[in-house]
């Protein structure tokens, strides 16, 4: 199977290339036609399976297409949200989306807890494409109007799992208050558990299952 069977944009195709991405990896084969059409996603997935690639370029792919129905980006709004659980991950999950999204003109940041909140707030202002956060440190954002959720479209729940066990269940909460109702959810999780089949119940609908 190749990427070219995804009906992806020739500049993401030329970006896997130019990666060295030569077949889409199991996860990827399932969750890009899936999110593709906007299907709500829950999909158990280790680091190293390629998951990262698996919801960055179905959503690359739409940022691009609703820019082209003339969507505009509003100051201090985000077009899709990725919450990772560590500074870490949201780095890597970022510079992935910067990889895979390079000639696009879309506008990706990323914002984590630990170090200063004002270039931070200054980077939000003009809006964001995607925007790739820690819990906490978006939550401060948002109680400092540096940003707003209003218009996100897609969410991704990056290792759930993970986000649990660092007890980011209060902050995941607040933000799903915030969040609008109407949206695309995709949850990728490194385990399944009865908290994770709970969290994913309540934050998709008609979710499809994925496990590699
Ligand atoms: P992830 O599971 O998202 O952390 O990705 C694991 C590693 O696999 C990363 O270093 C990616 O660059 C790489 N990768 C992702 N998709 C592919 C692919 N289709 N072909 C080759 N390498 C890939």
């Amino acid at each position: 199977m190749s990427f070219k069977s995804f009906d992806l944009l020739p500049n993401i195709l030329e970006n896997l290339r130019v990666s060295g991405y030569q077949h889409p990896t199991d996860i990827q084969q399932e969750v890009i036609p899936a999110a593709l059409t906007k299907r709500d996603i829950i999909a158990v997935a280790q680091t190293g399976t390629g998951k990262t690639a698996a919801f960055s370029l179905p959503l690359l792919q739409q940022l691009v297409e609703q820019r082209e129905k003339g969507q505009t980006l509003r100051p201090n709004t985000a077009r899709a949200l990725v919450l990772a659980p560590t500074r870490e991950l949201a780095l890597q999950v970022d510079q992935s989306f910067k990889t895979y999204g390079a000639g696009l003109n879309l506008i990706i940041e990323c914002v984590f807890g630990g170090v200063k909140i004002n270039p931070q707030m200054m980077r939000l202002r003009s809006g964001c494409d995607v925007l790739v956060a820690t819990p906490g440190r978006l939550l401060d954002l948002i109680s400092k109007n540096a940003v707003r959720l209003e218009d996100v479209q897609t969410l991704v729940l990056d290792e759930a799992d993970r986000m649990l066990d660092l007890g980011f269940a209060p902050e995941i909460d607040k933000l799903f208050n915030l969040l609008p109702k109407k949206r695309h959810t995709l949850l990728f999780s490194a385990t399944m558990s009865d908290t994770i089949r709970e969290l994913g119940t309540r934050i998709t609908v008609d979710a499809k299952h994925i496990s590699v």
